[in-house]
């Protein structure tokens, strides 16, 4: 993975990618979790794609067991003991549009 300067692009790329299928997404293009600085991916998206990176090839299990321990592990959506309505529920965005999230991420390294 490139270094910080591909973070822009990034964003983009993901903003085009994974907002425009988004649940959370308005038909406008914008997103109102987002406006809140609420969303998981968005929120976390330099760990996100070193999680990426250093997992690169794996199977989608293996990628989900390392984003649950570097990414879940420290977000406030998460209780204590390690549940989380919105990951139950299929509304998180990270976990929700993985595939995209990690396709897009590969195509940027
Ligand atoms: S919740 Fe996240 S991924 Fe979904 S539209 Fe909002 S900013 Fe994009
Ligand atoms: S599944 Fe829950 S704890 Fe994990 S990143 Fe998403 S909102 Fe946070």
């Amino acid at each position: 993975m490139k270094g910080l300067v591909v973070l822009p692009v990034l964003r983009e790329t993901l903003r085009a990618r994974v907002c425009s299928i988004c649940i959370n997404g308005n038909a406008d293009g914008t997103c109102g979790v987002y406006a809140r600085h609420d969303c998981a991916l968005f929120e976390n998206i330099p760990r996100v794609a070193e999680t990426v990176s250093r997992i690169g090839g794996a199977s989608v299990t293996e990628y989900t067991t390392a984003l649950r321990e570097s990414i879940c592990d420290q977000c406030f959506h998460q209780h204590l003991d390690g549940s989380c309505e919105l990951r139950d529920l299929d509304r998180c965005a990270l976990f929700r549009y993985l595939g995209e999230v990690i396709e897009t991420m590969r195509l940027q390294a």
